[in-house]
């Protein structure tokens, strides 16, 4: 919808690149369209207007100067709060970690801004990255910018609304569970969740450490891929990261470069296609296939037959990772901190005040199924399932390239629909969440509307490392 007023990053720089615009004009234009609409959508949590400003001038100036482009000179880029920019808050739009200044920039901030990037302002998202809709934030909701009334997607809803709106050329977010996707689908963006461990974490505020990553969410897929890129890579502060995968099984991306459409295998798993899906996302799927299949793509049914576990599995691992990653947010060493002479009083206070129900829903969960008597019934189970569900894909993946489904069983709900409902709420990330327990990439495209307008996203899932792929047909449903 409004996103065009946004350019494209290719085009975009090249412009300010060689002249024919300028970054500050950019920028402007990006905090004028905040002001038009952040008081209707509220993506952002803070606006970073004067040091952007400044920052672009200076990459103008540069420019002017005859220094070399680069690309991503002078384009406005927009962060979840839960991502560290050097001298910033990072709250994770949490009372915890309200007024918490960042020391450091996060290595995917390093790398955007050594690009070029200019990073203008920290966007809205649910509690600790733990949400579907952004109503889990201590500092109000996004609203989804195709119709006020409805959620944007979580956990990065802001991220992906600020992309929707045209109020900055690309964001960043995060994906634990489909925090990238999900939002990316619906508000009519693209999301890439990378490969685990393709991109640092280091300056991520963590969720769940087996299944955090960090991507872009952009207009186009050729925008995701440009960010992704940049993004990637090893990182010393990051031991997960690693530069392509060892393993020999797994084919080098490069031969997918000039890859006939006729070679690319596309697998449609017969488990995401039944009860529970809307019929018009079904519809929209259904018929983006068949176009691919139309210009050339072989397109065959797959099975992933413990797709059913995959959420029970992820909602047992994933707040077992939560409640030991938030314990450091005691009131002692991290965040809020309430007075008291007790020392037990102060944890419980300190984390009573400044954590929202649903956080602490999923500590209570995750304490339970890591203690003495439980632990082997819940998580060490659930860590079986999860490699019962990575033999899945890796079966698939020896007869398809690429696996294809609905990125959401539905399009965009309204406020308050599912919020008294955690189960409901968890059922929206049915189709996103075997990704991340895999590891594997995984992108979500636009890929139609529904008859009220409301965006549907296709998701594409690939083999470890092979975003490539993800991009190459990802572009195909673009066009
Ligand atoms: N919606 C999922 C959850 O609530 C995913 C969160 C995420 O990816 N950060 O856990």
């Amino acid at each position: 919808m409004e996103k065009e007023i946004m350019p494209a990053i290719k085009a975009a720089a090249a412009a300010i690149g060689n002249g024919d615009t300028a970054s500050s004009k950019l920028v402007e234009r990006a905090f004028e369209r905040c002001r038009a609409k952040e008081d209707d959508i509220h993506a952002f949590l803070e606006l970073y207007e004067s040091s952007a400003l400044e920052e672009a001038r200076a990459v103008d100036a540069a420019i002017k100067g005859g220094d070399e482009p680069k690309p991503l000179s002078g384009i406005p880029i927009a962060v979840k709060d839960n991502i560290l920019v050097s001298g910033r808050i990072a709250s994770a739009a949490s009372r915890m970690l309200e007024s918490y200044h960042a020391s450091y920039d996060a290595t995917v901030i390093g790398r955007l801004r050594e690009a070029g990037a200019i990073i203008m302002g920290r966007t809205n998202m649910d509690e600790f990255a733990m949400g579907s809709s952004t109503e889990n934030s201590a500092f109000g909701p996004t609203k989804n910018p195709h119709d006020l009334s409805r959620i944007p997607g979580g956990s990065s809803g802001g991220s992906a609304a600020a992309v929707a709106a045209g109020e900055c050329v690309a964001a960043l977010g995060s994906d634990t569970g489909g925090s990238i996707r999900q939002p990316a689908a619906l508000c009519g963006v693209v999301g890439l969740k990378p490969t685990y461990g393709a991109v640092s974490r280091h300056g991520l505020i963590a969720m769940a450490s087996s299944l955090d990553v960090i991507g872009p969410i952009t207009k186009t897929v050729e925008d995701a891929e440009i960010i992704f890129n940049i993004i990637k890579g090893i990182d010393p502060f990051d031991s997960t990261t690693v530069e392509s995968n060892p393993k020999s099984e797994i084919r080098n991306p490069k031969q997918y470069q000039n890859l006939k459409f006729q070679n690319i295998r596309i697998g449609v798993p017969k488990e995401y296609f039944g009860a529970g899906l809307n019929p018009e996302v079904k519809q929209a799927v259904e018929a983006t296939l068949k176009n691919l299949q139309d210009s050339g793509f072989m397109v065959q049914e797959v099975s992933l037959p413990h797709t059913d576990y995959a959420l029970p599995c992820y909602y047992i691992i994933m707040p077992a990772e939560v409640s030991s990653n938030l314990a450091r947010f005691d009131g002692i060493r991290y965040g809020l901190s309430e007075k008291s002479d007790d020392l037990l009083e102060v944890y419980m206070k300190s984390r009573r005040k400044g954590f929202g129900d649903e956080v602490r829903r999923r500590i209570l969960l995750g304490t339970y199924v890591l203690s003495a008597g439980y632990y082997e019934a819940y998580y060490a189970k659930a860590q079986r399932v999860r490699s019962l569900i990575k033999r899945d894909f890796l079966r698939a993946f020896e007869e398809v390239d690429v696996i294809v489904s609905p990125t959401t069983p539905a399009p965009a709900f309204k406020f308050g629909e599912k919020s008294d409902d955690p189960v409901e709420m968890y059922l929206s990330d049915v189709y996103t969440v075997s990704a991340n327990l895999a590891g594997i990439p995984a992108l979500s495209v636009p890929c139609g509307k529904t008859g009220d307008g409301l965006p549907i996203g296709i998701q594409l899932i690939g083999r470890w490392f092979e975003e490539d792929v993800l991009f190459r047909v990802g572009k195909e449903v673009e066009h």
